[in-house]
């Protein structure tokens, strides 16, 4: 039976039926997670579903900013098991993840990923000290991605903003609102977010409510001057 028509959507490197998002497998990659579907175009899909990986989610709440392209290079801090970090790695088939994670169990299966995904680098490092992965990450990278359940994490990414951002590189901060204080609504600590990064040196160019997909989350899509 002929699989369905897939093609390119308006950020670089998701694709659509029509409804669905996907992702196209990076060569060689085993399946990993997402549903995989052979397109007629004759190429392997990964369906790239919101409730899978808030990457997702983030294009599904409007997205305009999308800061990847093929050759990207990319800091990404909380990687975790990897599901969000093997999509960035089918988006960017041509660029580097630099993948940091701090707990050493998550770390394990990010490393077996890792093997058969040449584009990731898999670090294991705590984010609060980016002084730790600077001479393995090299040159600043276009990209940094933040998701840690931190109290402290509008710290962190400043931190490895200044380090490892290169000058109009972008940040996308996800917002976990319960671990920067539970005792305030979400939506006054995401004004908070917006107003210390813009007394940075960050553009802030979208702010984007994730509560549809993932209560008390959002995210800040902004730019390094
Ligand atoms: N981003 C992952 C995904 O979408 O596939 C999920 C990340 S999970 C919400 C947050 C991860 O951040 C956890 O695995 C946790 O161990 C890690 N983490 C928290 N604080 C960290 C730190 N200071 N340095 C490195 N990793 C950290």
């Amino acid at each position: 039976m002929a699989g369905p028509s897939i093609g390119p959507h308006s950020h670089s490197g998701v694709y659509t039926d029509g409804s669905d998002l996907y992702t196209r497998l990076l060569e060689g990659a085993p399946e990993g997670p997402g549903r995989i579907v052979e397109a007629l175009d004759g190429h392997t899909y990964r369906s790239f579903a919101p409730t899978a990986t808030k990457l997702s989610a983030m294009i599904k709440v409007g997205m305009e900013q999308w800061p990847f392209k093929e050759g990207s290079r990319v800091l990404y801090l909380g990687a975790a098991t990897g599901t969000t970090v093997s999509f960035v790695s089918d988006i960017c088939p041509k660029g580097q993840v630099y993948a940091v994670e701090f707990a050493p169990e998550p770390f394990r299966k990010l490393v077996e990923m890792a093997r058969e995904r040449p584009n990731v680098v898999p670090i294991l490092a705590d984010a609060r000290n980016p002084s730790a992965y600077t001479v393995q990450v090299g040159t600043p990278v276009d990209v940094l991605y933040q998701d840690v359940a931190q109290r402290d994490q509008w710290e962190i990414a400043e931190r490895n903003a200044k380090a490892l951002l290169a000058p109009g590189g972008m940040l996308i901060l996800v917002v976990k609102a319960r671990s920067i204080d539970v005792s305030k609504p979400a939506s006054m600590i995401y004004t908070e977010v917006q107003e210390r990064a813009a007394v940075g040196n960050i553009d802030v160019l979208e702010m984007l409510d994730l509560g549809a997909y993932d209560r008390d989350h959002a995210v800040l899509v902004s730019r390094r001057r």
